[in-house]
């Protein structure tokens, strides 16, 4: 089965969830940018504004390109919002063990049963975190560097159960986000 990735949640609006948000709606997806508070929404929301305001001045952005992804971006305040309409949501909270594992159990239960969940966890285990949810086969390591709009490399991270469905979609929405992909064994 191919997925069609329309839609997709970013949670946490720090340095790396900003930049992977950014990323996602320059691929022409429907992005909704979350965060558990106000101000880091706003100063990720600000990070890519800024980042699409020094592109048009150096003439790498056009302000017709910018106002296209822009009405693609949307802050959310609410995680089920956000990700209730998610073909695939991207995890870049603090890097805490209990913390990954407590939103990926919410997120089993508020994202759509096909949605594919990522973390962009740089140390913690994959298999651990899939194991709070009910649907280990659709979690996958998506292990992105910073600045993410500027760094090319994505680390696939398979843990045992990942699928060979949610590889080869993770792969496909690596590529549209200009990124290149290379898989590897869940090791930190
Ligand atoms: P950060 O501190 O810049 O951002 C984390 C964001 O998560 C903050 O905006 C914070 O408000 C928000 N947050 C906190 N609790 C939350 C919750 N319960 N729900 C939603 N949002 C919440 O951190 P970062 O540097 O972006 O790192 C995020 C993840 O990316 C970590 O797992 C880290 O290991 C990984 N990572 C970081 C880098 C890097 O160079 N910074 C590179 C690769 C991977």
């Amino acid at each position: 089965r191919r997925m069609t990735i329309e839609t997709v949640a970013v949670i946490g609006a720090g340095t790396m969830g900003a930049g992977i948000a950014q990323v996602c709606t320059q691929a022409g997806w429907k992005t909704n940018l979350y965060d558990a508070f106000p101000d880091g929404l706003e100063r990720g929301m600000e990070r890519i504004a800024a980042f699409w305001e020094k592109g048009i001045a150096r003439g790498k952005t056009t302000p017709e390109q910018r106002d296209e992804w822009s009405a693609n971006l949307t802050p959310v305040g609410d995680l089920a919002a956000a990700v209730g309409k998610a073909d695939m949501v991207i995890e870049a909270v603090p890097e805490l063990p209990d913390l990954k594992h407590r939103i990926f159990s919410q997120l089993d239960e508020l994202a759509p049963p096909h949605a594919i969940l990522g973390t962009n966890t740089s140390s913690l285990s994959i298999a651990d975190i899939a194991a709070a949810t009910s649907r280990p086969d659709q979690v996958i390591g998506m292990h992105f560097f910073n600045p993410v709009p500027i760094m090319k490399l994505l680390e696939l991270v398979r843990h045992d159960r990942t699928s060979a469905t949610t590889i080869a979609a993770a792969q496909e929405a690596g590529k549209a986000m200009g990124k290149t992909c290379i898989l590897v064994k869940d090791i930190p």
